[in-house]
C-alpha cells in the first residue's frame, strides 16, 4: 500500500543529489515526483512526467536511444515553459541541469562514468591483489564468487573469480576486500583501473 506524501521538491532534489549518476538522479527525482499527489492542472507536468519516467529508466537501464535523449529534453523543456506552478518549474530546471553535464548522452553510448548503473558495469576480480581469503565468497548472497580460500595446510588453489551471470552487482564483496581486489569496470571499458 502507498501512503500519499507530501514532498517538497527541494527535499526531493537533495535525496536524488546523493547519487553519483545524473541519470539516476533525474529517475529518482521524477519517481518520488510521481509517487506524491498530482494535481493534473497542466499537460507538460501531468503527461510529461510519466513519459520521462519512462524514457529514464531506458537509458539507465542501458536501453536507451537517441529518442530517448530528445523525449526527456522536449518534455523538460515544455514544462519550463508551460508548466503553471513553481513545482513543475522546478523539476524541468533540475532535469534539464542533470541533462547539461552530458552523462546522459554517455549513456546512450554504453557508459556510466560513475559506474553507478548496473546495465554499463561488471564487477571483477584482479588476481594479483587477492590473497585468497574468501571474505567476499562469503558475503555475497548470489553465489557469484567462485573460489578456494587459501589454507595452510593445502597446495594448489582456485582463485577467485565473479560470475557475471549470478553478480547482482550490490557491491557488498567491494566493501570486504581487504586488499582492493575487487573493482568495478565499464563494460566497453578495456584496460581495468586499479585502486592503489
Ligand atoms: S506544474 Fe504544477 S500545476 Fe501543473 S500539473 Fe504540475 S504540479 Fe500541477
Ligand atoms: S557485487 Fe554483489 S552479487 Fe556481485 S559478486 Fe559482489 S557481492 Fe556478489
Ligand atoms: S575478499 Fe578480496 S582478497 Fe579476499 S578472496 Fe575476495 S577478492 Fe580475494
Amino acid at each position: 500500500m502507498t501512503e500519499a506524501k507530501e514532498l517538497k521538491v527541494e527535499d526531493i532534489k537533495k535525496s536524488a543529489e546523493e547519487k553519483g549518476c545524473p541519470v539516476q538522479k533525474a529517475l529518482y527525482y521524477i519517481t518520488e515526483f510521481l509517487s506524491g499527489p498530482m494535481c493534473g492542472r497542466c499537460f507538460p507536468c501531468a503527461l510529461g512526467t510519466y513519459e520521462a519516467k519512462i524514457r529514464l529508466r531506458n537509458i539507465v537501464e542501458g536501453r536507451g536511444t537517441e529518442a530517448d535523449l530528445s523525449a526527456v529534453e522536449r518534455i523538460a523543456e515544455d514544462m519550463a515553459e508551460g508548466s503553471l506552478c513553481k513545482k513543475g518549474k522546478d523539476t524541468a530546471k533540475f532535469i534539464l541541469e542533470w541533462m547539461g553535464t552530458g552523462v546522459y548522452k554517455e549513456h546512450i553510448e554504453g557508459r556510466c562514468p560513475s559506474r553507478e548503473c548496473a546495465a554499463f558495469i561488471e564487477y571483477r576480480i584482479i588476481p594479483e591483489k587477492c590473497i585468497m581469503c574468501g571474505l567476499c565468497k562469503n558475503v555475497c548472497k548470489y553465489g557469484a564468487i567462485l573460489g578456494e580460500k587459501k589454507e595452510s595446510y593445502k597446495s594448489g588453489y582456485m582463485p577467485f573469480e565473479i560470475r557475471q551471470k549470478r553478480c547482482v552487482k550490490c557491491g557488498d564483496c567491494i566493501s570486504v576486500c581487504p586488499t582492493d581486489a575487487i573493482v568495478i569496470i565499464q563494460k566497453k571499458q578495456v584496460e581495468v583501473e586499479v585502486k592503489v
